[in-house]
C-alpha cells in the first residue's frame, strides 16, 4: 500500500529524480515548486501521507513551510520530512527549530530519502489516519496572510520572551523585576488588572496596574485571592499604578496564577482580571509571557541560593570568613579614598572548648548560634558581622570612630555575659581596632584587631581591649 507523497522541490531535475524513486518504490507523487505550492496543493482536497521538501526555495521556503504545517490545526501532524543542501548557512539550526520531523542531507541516492518518508508516513498509518488537508480551497492570498501572520506571532513570541528574560540582570531587585514584567505585559491586561507578588527575605513585594474594568473591589479581590493562596501577608502594601484611560466596561474574570518552573517550589504569583475581550486577545501570549517569567523567577532563585551558600555560614546564618572579609575590604577602599573612620571588632568566646567539653557539641552549635542572634540584634544595620573561625566573631563598623567603636564592643560584650546562653554562662573577649588612613591595610588592621583580643584573653577574659 502506496503512500500519498508530497514532493516541494524548485530544481526540475531533482523533483524528478526523487518523484521517479517514489514511483518506483510503489507510491503516487504530487509535487510543487516551492511552500506557497504546497500549501495550496494542501488546501485542495487532495490526500497526503508524507511532505518531502528542499529547504531553499523561492517563495516559501522548506522551514517556512514546515512553521506554517504545524500552525494548523488540521495539517498539524503531517510529517514533514526536510531535505537540507550541503553547506547551506544554518541549514541545521533552522531544520531542527521549525519543527520538521526529520531531515536529511541530501545526496545523490534517492534510497534514504524514500526510506525515510516511508517509516514517517507508516508511524501515521499507525494512528489510522491518510487524510490531512485543510477543509476548503486555499488561495495564494490566503498562504501570504497567514504566512505574514506566522511571522509576526512568532516575532511577537520571541520579542516578548527576549524582553521578559533580560529583566533578569543577575541583581536582586524583585520590585524592579516586578515592576518591568508588569510595563511589559500591561497593553496584553487593560482595561483589566494585573498584580504581581515575588517573595522576599523582608516579605512579599506586591505590585498592580489596573484599569478601567479593574473597579477597588475587583482590585480587592484580587488581593483576597493573593492572601488566601498564601502568596501575600493580609496586611501587605500592594502598590497599584492606577490607569484611568478608556471606558469602564462589564466585571472582568478573575484568577490567580502561580509562577515557576515545572516541578520546582511557585516562586511568586499573579492576579489577574481580565476582560473577556482581552482574554480572548491576548491568553496564549500572555501564558509566553508567564511561562518565561517563570525561568526568570527560577533563575533568581538559584542564583540567591547560590549566594547564600557561597557567602553565609552554614551554623549561624551570618556571613562566613570570607564573605566578611570581601566586605571588610570594601569599607577600608571607602575609608581610604573618603578618610571617613572605620573600626573593626574581633570577639572569641571565653573556654568555648569546655562547653563542648561538659555539655557536648549540640549545645556547643546552640551557644554559637545564639551568640550570633545576640550580636545581630545588638548592632546597627550598617554593621556586618561575620563567623570568621569555629567560636570567633568579626563585626565591622564603618563610620565608627576609636572611642565609638570601644562603646560597641562593650555592648557586645555585656549583651553576651549579661543573660545565660542555652542555660550556660558564658562569656566573650573582645579586641577593637580602628583604621589608621595613609598606608594601613585590611591585613594590619585585622592584626591589630588580633593582637588587643590575646591581650584581653591574657587579662582575665570578659573584657575588651581597645
Ligand atoms: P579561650 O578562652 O582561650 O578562647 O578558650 P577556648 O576553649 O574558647 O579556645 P580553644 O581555641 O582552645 O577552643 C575552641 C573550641 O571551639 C574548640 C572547638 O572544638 C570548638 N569549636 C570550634 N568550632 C565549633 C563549632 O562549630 N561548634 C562547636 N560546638 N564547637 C566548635
Ligand atoms: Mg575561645
Ligand atoms: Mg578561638
Amino acid at each position: 500500500m502506496g503512500l500519498n507523497v508530497l514532493l516541494v522541490e524548485d530544481d526540475a531535475s531533482q523533483r524528478q529524480a526523487l518523484g521517479r524513486a517514489f514511483v518506483a518504490a510503489g507510491h503516487r507523487v504530487s509535487e510543487a515548486r516551492n511552500g506557497a505550492e504546497a500549501l495550496l496543493a494542501l488546501g485542495t482536497p487532495n490526500r497526503a501521507d508524507v511532505v518531502v521538501s528542499d529547504c531553499e526555495m523561492p517563495l516559501v521556503d522548506g522551514y517556512q513551510l514546515c512553521r506554517l504545517i504545524r500552525e494548523d490545526r488540521a495539517l498539524r501532524h503531517l510529517p514533514v520530512l526536510l531535505l537540507t543542501a550541503e553547506g547551506a548557512p544554518l541549514s541545521g539550526f533552522w531544520a531542527r527549530t521549525c519543527g520538521a520531523d526529520r531531515f536529511l542531507r541530501r545526496d545523490a541516492d534517492p534510497t534514504p530519502v524514500v526510506r525515510t518518508a516511508e517509516e514517517l508516513g507508516a508511524r501515521r498509518g499507525g494512528s489510522g489516519a491518510t487524510a490531512a488537508v485543510t477543509s476548503g480551497e486555499l488561495r495564494l492570498e490566503d498562504v501570504l496572510r497567514r504566512l505574514a501572520r506566522a511571522v509576526e506571532s512568532q516575532l511577537l513570541e520571541s520579542t516578548l520572551r527576549g524582553a521578559v528574560a533580560a529583566l533578569y540582570d543577575g541583581r536582586h531587585d524583585p520590585e524592579r523585576l516586578a515592576t518591568g514584567f508588569i510595563e511589559l505585559v500591561e497593553e496584553l491586561v487593560l482595561p483589566g488588572a494585573l498584580v504581581m507578588t515575588l517573595p522576599t527575605a523582608e516579605g512579599a513585594v506586591a505590585r498592580g496596574v489596573a484599569g478601567p474594568a479593574a473597579a477597588p473591589e475587583v482590585r480587592a479581590s484580587l488581593v483576597a485571592r493573593l492572601v488566601a493562596g498564601g502568596h501575600l501577608a493580609a496586611d501587605a502594601d500592594v502598590r497599584w499604578r492606577i490607569v484611568e484611560a478608556g471606558a469602564a466596561v462589564a466585571a472582568p474574570a478573575q484568577g490567580v496564577i502561580t509562577v515557576g518552573v515545572p516541578g520546582a517550589p511557585s516562586s511568586g504569583a499573579i492576579g489577574v482580571a481580565l476582560t473577556f475581550d482581552a482574554a480572548r486577545r491576548h491568553d496564549a501570549i500572555l501564558g509566553v509571557a508567564l511561562d518565561e517569567l517563570g525561568r526568570v523567577l527560577h533563575l533568581e532563585r538559584a542564583h540567591l541560593d547560590l549566594l547564600r551558600l557561597a557567602t553565609r555560614d552554614g551554623l549561624t546564618g551570618l556571613l562566613n570568613r570570607r564573605a566578611l572579609f570581601d566586605a571588610l575590604d570594601a569599607e577600608v577602599q571607602r575609608a581610604a579614598r573618603y578618610g571617613h573612620p572605620l573600626s573593626v571588632i574581633l570577639l572569641d568566646v571565653d573556654h568555648f572548648k569546655e562547653v563542648n567539653d561538659s555539655h557536648g557539641h549540640a549545645v556547643g552549635d546552640e551557644v554559637l548560634r545564639e551568640i550570633a542572634a545576640r550580636l545581630g540584634a545588638r548592632l546597627r544595620r550598617v554593621d556586618v558581622v561575620g563567623r570568621v573561625g569555629g567560636e570567633e566573631f568579626c563585626v565591622v563598623c564603618p563610620e565608627t570612630p576609636a572611642q565609638e567603636a570601644r562603646l560597641v564592643a562593650e555592648d557586645l560584650r555585656v549583651v553576651v555575659a549579661s543573660r545565660p546562653l542555652a542555660n550556660l554562662p558564658v562569656t566573650i573577649s573582645l579586641g577593637v581596632a580602628t583604621f589608621a588612613g595613609g598606608s594601613d591595610t585590611r591585613d594590619a588592621l585585622l592584626a591589630r584587631a588580633d593582637e588587643r583580643l590575646y591581650a584581653a584573653k591574657r587579662a582575665g577574659r570578659d573584657r575588651v581591649a581597645a
